[in-house]
């Protein structure tokens, strides 16, 4: 590719819902299509579509179709097809996968407009004022690049106790197959996908399940226009189970322990499997000059001309009484990218 020409306005890495958000806001905002690639390594919606089909969701139906209605460029309105989605309740919580099949429909949509490329981006790096992204053997000149690439979950190994991974156990089959004559499973975590991995295991009737925690348990509690503990709390029926069989009634085969090294030391050693639901970092994508990518909390921006949304790169958000968490979920990717954006068309290289 000659000189400094630039291939595309912007890039979008990343096809999961916080890319599938970014590239239609930016259609929205009268950038044409033509100017926009979008590079991701299926285009199958990222982990949300290949990974959590089988969690319950802890934000409510409603909140799925207020993201689907969002864009106008996504033309959800001018659908022949019908979801299942569309037929649950909004005020309740579903499984994701519900969210999944109107997903693909948008991305597949847009898939059709701006230019696409399947693989996996190696490298970004500056040259004469444009983004260069290295992907397969082809490099790309782009203007402006938002990075969607979301995040792996955090695992801490232990030895000598063989691991089940998290995607395995948050999907009822799969798990029911990995504790085929095991006996013991310990889960690190007290959050939604902990408490999730652990209903799930009670209902297998695993011998012994025991569950190693760090804080009390923690509920989201509405509060008129805000919600205490949004994103760090439990809801939805995860809630209420954990409600009724952790801080209630607690089942014969599930024993809860602080994770104090004692403890840890003390209970894990005899137990067969471990699973870890204990967080996420963001996926890495290497930038050339830079050790370790940070974006700022408030506005996602990287550096000129490169930004961070999703689950990989979080909006900051602090409740009235001065509680900071960071942002996770459809509805608040495309409401950081609304506040956002503006700035992101004017911060280029
Ligand atoms: C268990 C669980 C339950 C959740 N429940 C809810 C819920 O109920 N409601 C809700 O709103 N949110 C929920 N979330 C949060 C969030 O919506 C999902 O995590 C979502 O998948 C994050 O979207 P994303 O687009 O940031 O990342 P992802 O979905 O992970 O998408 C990233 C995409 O980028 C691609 N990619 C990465 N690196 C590269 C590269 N170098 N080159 C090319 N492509 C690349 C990946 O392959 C992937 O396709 C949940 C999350 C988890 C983990």
């Amino acid at each position: 590719m000659a000189g400094n020409k630039k291939n595309f306005e912007w890039c979008v890495i990343g096809a999961g819902p916080a890319g599938i958000a970014a590239v239609g806001k930016l259609l929205d905002h009268d950038i044409p299509a033509q100017k926009i690639l979008w590079i991701d390594d299926k285009f199958k919606v990222g982990d949300l579509g290949t990974k959590w089909h089988d969690v319950s969701s802890n934000t409510t139906v409603q909140l799925f179709l207020d993201f689907l209605n969002e864009c106008r460029a996504f033309k959800f309105d001018e659908r022949i097809q019908h979801f299942q989605i569309e037929k649950i309740d909004p005020h309740l919580t579903c499984k994701l996968m519900n969210i999944i099949k109107p997903l693909q429909w948008i991305s597949n949509h847009l898939l059709q407009h701006v230019a696409t490329y399947q693989g996996v981006v190696s490298c970004l790096a500056v040259n004469n004022r444009c983004w260069e992204i290295t992907v397969d053997r082809h490099k790309f000149k782009v203007a402006n690049v938002i990075l969607a690439v979301g995040a792996e979950p955090d695992r801490i190994r232990h030895k000598n106790v063989k691991e089940i991974i998290l995607e395995d156990a948050l999907n009822y089959s799969h798990l029911k197959q990995c504790c085929e004559n095991v006996n013991s499973v310990v889960v690190f975590g007290s959050s939604h996908s902990a408490i999730i991995i652990i209903r799930y295991l009670v209902e297998l009737g695993v011998s012994r399940i025991v569950n190693f925690y760090q804080s009390p348990l923690k509920f989201a509690l509405p509060m008129g226009d805000w919600t205490l503990f949004d994103n760090t709390g439990l809801k939805g029926t995860t809630a209420d189970w954990a409600r009724e069989n952790i801080l209630g009634k607690m089942p014969e085969n599930l024993y809860r322990y602080q994770a104090t090294k004692r403890n840890i030391r003390t209970y894990l050693g005899d137990c067969d499997r471990v699973i870890y639901a204990v967080g996420f970092h963001p996926r890495v994508v290497k930038v050339a000059g830079m050790a370790e990518l940070q974006h700022n909390v408030y506005n996602g921006i990287i550096a000129p001309g490169l930004f961070g949304v999703g689950i990989a790169f979080p909006e900051q958000t602090t409740d009235p009484y001065g509680n900071r968490e960071e942002s996770v979920g459809l509805w608040k990717f495309m409401m950081h990218i609304n506040t956002v954006l503006p700035i992101w068309l004017r911060y280029g290289l």
